[in-house]
């Protein structure tokens, strides 16, 4: 980031270090420009179609995203789903869950049997299902989308896979690991103060006169 501002601003582009600062300088400066410059390349996995569809909705930054194909997988061996906590901790409530999967997975093979084409017999795969997205993004793009998605009012899994993102970014370098901890944060964290309807508590809720 520091690098493309510092082009602009005829400044010394060789000194390592100077680019860092300036880089820093413009996120605290709130130019959410030079936040594009760093492209994100990854891979998600093993979340639900659910999640991904409401992922899909950050279209800041003209995102590139590719998706698991649901006309070729084969589903003879059914196919792989998330289960929420609260299924998990409800006695009696897995054996239902579960077995509304397996019920689907036959049907899908039925309906294979019947010479039905496997892009038709997808139409029965759940919004529970996991599935597999390579995405292409930014850094202003995942900002926003923190500020969004780390609410306590957004989906559960959401607010999981925007902890796997900042994991595994944090991971990735040191200085991901600065923004990571510096910018990525819920709207009621950046505002101050809830914006939400509902509010969990976490921070008061504006006085609007
Ligand atoms: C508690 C909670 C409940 C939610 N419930 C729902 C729900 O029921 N259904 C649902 O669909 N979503 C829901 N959302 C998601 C949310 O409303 C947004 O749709 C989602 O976060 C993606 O849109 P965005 O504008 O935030 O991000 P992006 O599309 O990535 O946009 C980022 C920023 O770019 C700018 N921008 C984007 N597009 C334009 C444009 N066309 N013109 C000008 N500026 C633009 C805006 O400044 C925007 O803030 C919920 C979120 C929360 C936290």
């Amino acid at each position: 980031m520091g690098k493309e501002a510092g082009v602009c601003w005829g400044a010394d582009v060789s000194d390592a270090k100077k680019n860092y600062k300036r880089g820093l300088d413009c996120l605290q400066s709130g130019h959410g420009r030079v936040a594009e410059y760093p492209q994100v390349y990854m891979v998600l996995d093993d979340y639900s179609a659910r999640v991904i569809r409401e992922f899909y909705t950050h279209i800041g930054g003209s995102p590139t995203r590719l998706q698991a194909s649901t006309r070729y997988i084969d589903y003879e061996n059914g196919f792989d789903y998330v289960t929420p906590v609260s299924i998990l901790a409800k006695s009696g409530a897995s054996t239902i869950y579960e077995n509304t999967m397996q019920e689907i997975t036959h049907s899908l093979q039925a309906l294979e049997e019947l010479g039905i084409p496997r892009e038709d017999c997808a139409m029965l795969l759940p919004l529970g299902m996991a599935t597999r997205i390579v995405v292409r993004t930014n850094l202003r793009n995942l900002i926003d989308m923190s500020h969004q998605r780390m609410c306590s009012r957004a989906y559960w899994e959401f607010q999981n896979l925007m902890d796997d993102i900042c994991t595994a970014l944090s991971e990735y370098s040191d200085e991901w690991a600065y923004v990571i901890e510096h910018y990525f944060k819920p709207k009621c964290e950046l505002y101050g103060y809830c914006i939400e309807k509902q509010s969990c508590g976490r921070r008061a809720k504006k006085d609007i006169q």
